[in-house]
Order: C-alpha cells, then sequence, then structure tokens
C-alpha cells in the first residue's frame, strides 16, 4: 500500500478500481504516512484522518455498487482557503483559526464526487498573500528537498504535501503565482487554468479578479485528470465560462513537432544566476529537441506587472478581507463599542502582511488616488492581456522560468518587495487570465544546500486551452524526465 503511495493518481485510481485495493487501505496508507513524516515537512494545518476513513468507506460501497469513480482512492490534500464542511478552515490567519466551514466548496466537492480522499487542510501565506509560505500565522511548511528552506507560497502546505508523497494530489490557489512557484520550488507539477475556468465557490476570496483554484500533481496526465474534474460552469459562481471543458488527456502529445514555442526577449535569462540560467537553456534546447520551433515574442509591458499587480490586489484584498470584522466570522476582540471591537479584532487578528496590504489597497482607491492608481494599474493590466494577445499570433505556447531561482532559505527576503519580484515570471500571466502551469525541468545546488533543488519550467497558452498547454507539457515532461523521482531522493534520510 505504502509502495502505491508513491504511484500516480491515475495509477491509484486504477487498482483500487480493480479492487487490487481498497479506498479504505488506501486511507490508513496516506493517514500512517501523514503521521510519519509531517512531523519534519509541516505541510497540514489541520489532519482529517476520520473524514478519509468515512470517505473511503463510501467509496468502496460505491465501486462495489458498480459506480466508475475516475479518482477512487486518491489522497487529496486541500489548501486551507477552501471551504471542507465541519472542518476547520482558517487562511492560516488568527482571525479564523477555530472557524469551522459550514459547507464544502465547488472544486472540493467535484473531487470528493470522484472519489479522492481528503487527508488534510494544508498551510498557506495568510490569506494567500505571500510566496514562501513564511505569512502563516499558524505553522511553519519545510521544503521536503531541503528542511532549511520554503517551499514557495502561498501554496506551501500542498505541493509540500505532495512532494514529500503525503497527498498524491492536491489543490492551490493562485492569485499571482501561489500554485505555479510553489510548485517549482518542490519539484511538482502545479496549475493554473484561465481564470473562470474553476468555480471558487467556497474558496475565501483575496483578490476577486485573479483568485483562480488548480491542481498540484506528480504528473501533467495527473493534473489532467484533476483538471477535467474540477473544471467547468457552476451556477454557484458567477465568473465561471459556460464553455464545455474539452477532455484534457486524450489530448496529451508525445512529442511537439510543428508546435511554435514563443521566448520572451524581455525575460532575459542572462538576469539569472549562471547555474540556474543553465538549466533554462537546457529547457529551452530540448523544447527544440522534442521537435518545436523557438520563436521569439515580446511581452513589452511585462515588466510592469509586479507594479500593476500590486495595486489591483490589494485593492480587491482590502475590499473581500472588509467582512472579517469580528461580528460573523472568527476572531471577535469584544469592546465596549462596535467600532471599538471591529478595530481591536482586526488588529489582533491579521498579520503584517495582510494589514500592509489593505492599507495599500485602501489608499489606492480611496477619492483623489483612484485615478492615479487603481484606474491606471487597470489600464496596465488591459496593456498586459493585449501584449500575451499579440505575442499568441505568432507562437502556440510561450515558455519562460516560473521562478527566478530555486528555493531560498527561511527569513532569507525580509523586505517586502524582494518577495513581491518573486512572482515577477508568474503575475503577467495572471493579470491575463491565461491558462499556465509549471513543470519540473532540472535542478541546482547552489552552495550551502542540502542536495539538489528542483526548478520549474513555466509554459502558457491563450485563454481557454488548456488541453494543447498540457499537451505541450506532458511531450516535455516524457521527453525529459525530470519530475520522474516522485518523492525527494534525500527525504528519506532527511526525516
Ligand atoms: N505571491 C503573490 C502575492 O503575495 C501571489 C499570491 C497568490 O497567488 N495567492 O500576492
Amino acid at each position: 500500500m505504502s509502495d502505491l503511495l508513491d504511484a500516480t493518481a491515475r495509477e491509484i485510481a486504477r487498482a483500487v478500481a480493480e479492487r487490487k485495493v481498497s479506498a479504505l487501505e488506501m486511507a490508513e496508507a496516506a493517514i500512517a504516512r501523514v503521521h510519519a513524516r509531517d512531523g519534519a515537512v509541516g505541510a497540514f494545518l489541520t489532519r482529517t484522518a476520520d473524514l478519509a476513513r468515512e470517505q473511503a468507506r463510501r467509496v468502496d460501497a460505491r465501486l462495489a455498487d458498480g459506480e466508475t469513480l475516475p479518482l477512487a482512492g486518491v489522497p487529496v490534500a486541500l489548501k486551507d482557503n477552501m471551504c471542507l464542511s465541519e472542518t476547520r478552515t482558517t487562511c492560516a490567519s488568527r482571525i479564523l483559526e477555530h472557524w469551522i466551514a459550514p459547507y464544502t466548496g465547488t472544486a472540493v466537492q467535484r473531487l470528493l464526487r470522484a472519489g479522492a480522499l481528503p487527508v488534510g487542510k494544508t498551510n498557506l501565506d495568510e490569506f494567500a498573500m505571500g510566496s514562501s509560505c513564511e505569512n502563516s500565522a499558524l505553522g511553519v511548511t519545510r521544503n521536503p528537498w531541503d528542511l532549511g528552506r520554503v517551499p514557495g507560497g502561498s501554496s506551501g502546505g500542498s505541493v509540500a504535501a505532495v512532494a514529500s508523497g503525503m497527498a498524491t494530489i492536491a489543490l492551490g490557489s493562485d492569485t499571482g503565482g501561489s500554485i505555479r512557484e510553489p510548485a517549482a520550488f518542490c519539484g511538482v507539477v502545479g496549475f493554473k487554468p484561465t481564470y473562470g475556468r474553476v468555480s471558487r465557490y467556497g474558496l475565501i476570496a483575496f483578490a476577486s479578479s485573479l483568485d483562480q483554484i488548480g491542481p498540484i500533481t506528480k504528473t501533467i496526465e495527473d493534473a489532467a485528470l484533476v483538471y477535467e474534474t474540477i473544471a467547468g460552469v457552476d451556477p454557484m459562481d458567477a465568473t465561471t465560462v459556460a464553455r464545455s471543458v474539452e477532455t484534457a488527456l486524450d489530448g496529451l502529445r508525445e512529442d511537439l513537432r510543428g508546435l511554435r514555442v514563443g521566448i520572451v526577449r524581455e525575460f532575459d535569462l542572462a538576469k539569472l544566476e549562471p547555474d540556474v540560467r543553465a538549466v533554462y537553456e537546457q529547457a529551452y534546447r530540448d523544447l527544440e529537441r522534442l521537435g518545436a520551433e523557438l520563436v521569439e515574442v515580446s511581452l513589452p509591458t511585462a515588466d510592469y506587472g509586479v507594479a500593476t499587480y500590486y495595486l489591483i490586489a490589494p485593492a480587491e484584498c482590502s475590499s473581500n478581507l472588509a467582512r472579517f470584522d469580528g461580528m460573523r466570522y472568527g476572531l471577535r476582540v469584544e469592546q465596549a463599542d462596535v467600532g471599538a471591537t471591529y478595530e481591536a479584532t482586526r488588529a489582533a487578528g491579521f498579520g503584517d502582511e495582510v494589514k500592509r496590504r489593505i492599507l495599500i489597497g485602501t489608499h489606492a482607491l480611496s477619492s483623489g488616488y483612484y485615478d492615479a492608481y487603481y484606474v491606471r494599474a487597470q489600464k496596465a493590466r488591459t496593456l498586459i492581456a493585449r501584449d500575451f494577445e499579440k505575442a499568441f499570433a505568432a507562437c502556440d505556447a510561450i515558455a519562460c522560468p516560473a521562478a527566478s531561482s530555486a528555493a531560498f532559505e527561511f527569513n532569507a527576503k525580509s523586505d517586502p518587495v524582494s518577495m513581491y519580484l518573486m512572482d515577477y515570471y508568474t503575475i503577467p500571466m495572471s493579470l491575463a487570465g491565461v491558462p499556465s502551469l509549471s513543470v519540473p525541468c532540472g535542478y541546482v545546488t547552489p552552495a550551502g544546500a542540502r542536495g539538489p533543488l528542483p526548478l520549474g519550467l513555466e509554459l502558457t497558452t491563450p485563454l481557454f486551452t488548456e488541453r494543447a498547454l498540457l499537451g505541450v507539457a506532458h511531450a516535455y515532461e516524457r521527453g525529459t524526465q525530470h519530475g520522474k523521482h516522485h518523492a525527494p531522493p534525500s527525504l528519506e534520510s532527511a526525516l
């Protein structure tokens, strides 16, 4: 059983469907694995062993009734900004530390309906604001490849759970890079679908024009499987798009012949450390070797992405987080009057980064500054989206680094801007809404690292072309095999 935990979701679901192993046995194996490993990794804020067992019994019964369940018995980890009924859902914030979700969000429901087993809720930067998981108010998550380093963020717990073999698949949320950057840091696949593809019903909002849920997996094939399961229109989320979700699994390609891959002129690899640069140069050569024609494309406004994002995202968060005032959800620091209760609750409940964003956002939206900041940022966003449209007239997919370095050590980025710059390569795609993923593309061993650290190649395609994107990524993954270590080879010895 514990061997099967290192298999892919497809392999597990097949073994469970063929009754070679029961879902309950898978649940027990995953629970034992979490027990053995999470002390060192710290991926989970809440373990849901009983729910996993209960769900496994249901899955076994449904299989006995002859149902077909594409994710039967597959252990799944859920980022703790997604509601799971009757389970603590914290956003890694003091303000929601003891809040119990009253319902289950759509994407999670769809996974459960397909037979997945929820093993726990994973750590994140508070309200998904950050790139290292260090902004969590409730725990530390370590990178399974080097326990002295961050897993990335904000979906750090979800990627660490998959990378350390505690869950086979996970859900993350990506607003400016929070699935792709941590996936790159932990050597797994992280996929942000097109904005509007996956329902956010039950995802606690950070920046609503950007937030998107997506899969974190060991392979592209599994990412396609999870994507097909969770994507599609949902009456509970009016931003979901009523377009049919093409099956992604049968679009997976074995080579890249006839494909034009765009290399972005402005993303000059010379800006990177030489060892990191060498990995990306090799990745581009591998795309060519697999049959792609490399073409240069330009995203002239991409450089404004970080500045644009850090107006739009805080503006939206200042509005979304206004609901946490001690009246309806979570923490309440009772004072003599309502105003003082709001203030004391929010002062005690939110961490520094969340407060910083609320302040920036409130300022950017205030009369007198609205046009200068918020409106200009919206205009810049439009230009960035147009840059992608133009680039995609000349290529079928864009390839670039998912992050400018491998995972860094704890406390390495003490000023907020250096942390914000971690999303330099992921934010433009979020602003444009286009589907984008990170797939393992090689390793570097920086001075002081305890072993090799993974890097991720970011691949991006036009709006609503997830099938093509997964197809390209699958060919790259098959043709290079960088992700073949499903768990970090050093993990066993580190534990
Ligand atoms: N790191 C970015 C931020 O802090 C992106 C976060 C995310 O995608 N949720 O906002």
